[in-house]
């Protein structure tokens, strides 16, 4: 299969390889990115998807989901280094981490304080 013709955002040569019996890639494709763009003006599957797991998440992580994604559609266009991908998914595993940590922290002392009542009432 030939590689992909186009260059990426920082103009070295896109490394993916060509759609067959075409010479670019599908994230470089014309064609498909015309395609991809319009089936996003439509509403598309991607968008509320995305929209529907986004609820799912505490209000302060949506915009990191939002910015994480991004970034991943970014470096498969080459707009983004993928170290820079890497870094802030790192830091943001760091931050659900720390969510994590204070919800069960919040689940203990709710526990505890259920145990303190059922020991109040048995006295
Ligand atoms: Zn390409």
């Amino acid at each position: 299969m030939n590689p992909c013709t186009a260059s990426r955002a920082d103009g070295t040569p896109c490394k993916a390889r060509a759609l067959p019996d075409r010479s670019m890639c599908w994230a470089h494709d014309p064609e498909l990115q015309a395609r991809a763009q319009a089936a996003r003006k439509a509403g598309g599957q991607n968008g509320s998807n995305a929209a529907r797991a986004a609820r799912y998440l505490p209000r302060e992580l949506r915009g990191l989901a939002s910015k994480l994604i991004d970034a991943i559609d970014e470096v498969h266009t080459g707009e983004l280094d993928h170290k820079r991908l890497t870094a802030m998914a790192a830091g943001a595993s760091a931050v659900v981490k720390l969510y994590e940590v204070g919800e069960l922290t919040i689940e203990v002392q709710e526990l505890r304080n259920r145990v303190e009542r059922g020991s109040q009432w048995r006295a």
